[in-house]
């Protein structure tokens, strides 16, 4: 069962959306998790419950992950953690993998490695220490620390590739970030979960591709109304309070025209749109405010950036 990894050999930016869904279980769109292979790196940003089986089905070469990077640390952004770790080990990841994300950042990856601990044990005595190498067993967390709220803070550098995390609202889950990353004369950036704050534009400038979240205040609207004439009072708050701290996707719209960005690929799709009526009306009013190219993702996408440079 080969994986592919002549994809780690060219100077493209290749993206791979394995997930563009939100919290809710649906049969059409997994939560949050984008792969990306660029510089000879393969890395995630986010890994949502279910998403890691798909990388493997997608064939990507896992045996090369080296890290995964969080935006922050809801669930449906973190879950499938020890599954990626011990997916990618056992099949024979060579190095420790590298857990970047937020302050809070260890407590999350300490707390995988506790639960995970017992089938780490498993595999080595069962395999072996030559084919399951005990230190690359292990994740190793990374905490992104900023001294100003504005600036941008390098992950990572690479083989001409930088990878920046910058810091969004999506309070009460803080400190939360975004990413930026940018390879021979090209940029993506993924806005993480936030609402629209007064420096998201400047870190999406002249992005190439804007993977941007957005959950449809209008189809949450009239899925409350439902749910509030059947005296279901406890999820008709919930769909409320999420709208403090998520954009609609007029809104992502405004930010990809301050930003300048090529195009906006809607992502953390909420509700789940499970037929062509409701992705329109998620997309409602985006292509009055920004002019480029609007694409509603989908799992499994895939995008490639030829090198500019
Ligand atoms: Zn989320
Ligand atoms: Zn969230």
């Amino acid at each position: 069962m080969a994986y592919n990894e002549k994809i780690l050999k060219d100077d493209s930016i290749r993206i791979f959306l394995i997930g563009s869904g939100g919290p809710f279980n649906n049969e059409v769109r997994l939560a949050s998790c984008i792969a990306v292979i660029a510089g000879g790196e393969f890395f995630l940003i986010d890994i949502g419950p279910g998403t890691s089986r798909i990388i493997d089905i997608m064939r990507l070469p896992i045996p090369h992950l080296s890290k995964i990077l969080l935006t922050h640390f809801h669930s449906d952004h973190i879950g499938d953690l020890g599954e990626a770790n011990m997916m990618s080990w056992a099949n024979g990841r060579t190095k420790a993998l590298e857990v970047y994300g937020p302050e809070g950042v260890e407590k999350v990856v300490n707390g995988f490695i506790m639960a995970y601990e017992h089938d780490t044990g498993y595999r080595v005595a069962h395999h072996g220490k030559d084919i399951m190498l005990p230190e690359a067993g292990t994740p190793i967390s990374k905490t992104i620390e900023f001294s100003d709220p504005n600036e941008r803070i390098l992950c990572f550098g690479t083989n001409g590739l930088k990878v920046y995390a910058f810091q969004v609202d999506h309070s009460p889950a803080e400190p939360a970030v975004g990413y930026r990353i940018e390879y021979k004369g090209n940029a993506v950036v993924i806005t993480g979960d936030t609402k629209k704050t007064d420096t998201l534009a400047e870190h999406c400038e002249g992005a190439d591709i804007l993977f941007s979240e957005a959950i449809s205040y209008d189809l949450l609207n009239n899925m409350i109304e439902g749910l509030k004439r059947n005296n279901l009072t406890r999820p008709a708050k919930i769909l409320k309070d999420i709208q403090d701290y998520h954009m609609d996707p007029v809104v992502a719209a405004k930010v990809a025209k301050e930003a300048g960005v090529k195009k906006l690929v809607y992502v953390h799709i909420t509700p789940p749109l499970t037929n062509k009526a409701t992705g329109e009306l998620y997309l409602k009013g985006v292509s009055e405010i920004f002019d480029g190219v609007i694409i509603l993702g989908r799992d499994r996408m895939k995008f490639k950036l030829k090198p500019k440079e």
